[in-house]
């Protein structure tokens, strides 16, 4: 099993993950309360990198919650208390000294509702890197390019770059807003159920372009789709009332789970 620490990890057939070798982000004893609820309890869990890991469970049980933990998205909201360490690159990303802006730029976000600014395609893509300070133009159109390319938009838009984004139908606005969040050089995607709100033919072109991205990203996906789920990541993590019930490879939380209540979510007794 390339990635995983042999030593601390359970082998392939046995139970859940330990530990991976040099995980992207690893989450310790997180906690999380809005108010008087708690909404995330105790949860360790380890992302590894380059790999699609998936978050999945019932309604209400924290699967967003926890995505925006991973990028601070929840600082906006009042009244959030957060307990724990989430280790990015060497450091908690909680720590005081945090800037969020470049934190947000290396773990970029994609939300359920495709949401272009009411901009053109191009100024969509190099909106991002124009606030990190590059003006060459030159520059700016070839990230504009490798953005859409990378996002498998390229084609049906090279032609159309000054239109507006909003135009596009809603799997094109998804995967330009997968573009954008591509143009700042992120090295971690989150994206909370990003095809759910798509036609079928769309939902499978960005579950095909998630599969592509592991190859330069760590992705992170929120879904209640258990299909999409096993369709598209490596490893899969099964929330309940905002606990960590079950983390393992995918083929195995979906064909032998270790947990029963792990085993009565997939097979639909409840979600
Ligand atoms: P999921 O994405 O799995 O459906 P959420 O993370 O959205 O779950 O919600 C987890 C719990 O936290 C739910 O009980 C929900 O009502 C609560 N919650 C989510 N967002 C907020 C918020 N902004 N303020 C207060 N409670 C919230
Ligand atoms: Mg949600």
């Amino acid at each position: 099993m390339p990635g995983i620490n042999v030593k601390n990890a359970l082998s392939d057939d046995s139970s859940s993950i330990k530990a991976f070798n040099n995980p992207i982000i690893d989450v310790e004893n997180l906690n999380l309360w809005y108010g008087e609820t708690h909404a995330l309890s105790d949860i360790n869990l380890e992302i590894p990198e380059k790999q699609v890991t998936a978050i999945i469970g019932p309604s209400g049980c924290g699967k967003s919650t926890f995505l925006r933990t991973l990028n601070r998205m929840n600082d906006r909201i009042p009244n959030v208390k957060i307990e724990g360490k989430i280790i990015y690159d060497g450091t908690n990303i909680y720590d005081r000294d945090i800037d969020v802006a470049t934190l947000r730029k290396e773990i970029g976000m994609v939300f359920q509702k495709p949401n272009p600014f009411p901009k053109s395609i191009f100024e969509n893509i190099a909106y991002g890197p124009k606030v990190h300070g590059i003006t060459n133009k030159d520059k700016l159109n070839e990230i504009v390019e490798t953005s859409l390319k990378n996002a498998a938009l390229w084609d049906e838009v090279k032609d159309r770059l000054n239109s507006s984004a909003m135009d596009l139908s809603g799997g094109q606005q998804q995967r330009l807003c997968i573009a954008r969040a591509l143009a700042v050089e992120p090295k971690v995607l989150l994206m909370d159920e990003p095809a759910s709100a798509l036609d079928p033919v769309a939902m499978s072109k960005i579950e095909d372009l998630i599969y592509e991205l592991k190859k330069d990203y760590s992705v992170v996906i929120v879904t209640h789709n258990m299909q999409e789920a096993a369709r598209v990541s490596d490893y899969t993590a099964f929330f309940h009332l905002g606990e960590l019930i079950e983390y393992s490879k995918t083929k195995k939380l979906f064909e032998n789970p270790e947990k029963k209540m792990t085993e009565e979510y997939i097979t639909g007794r409840f979600g």
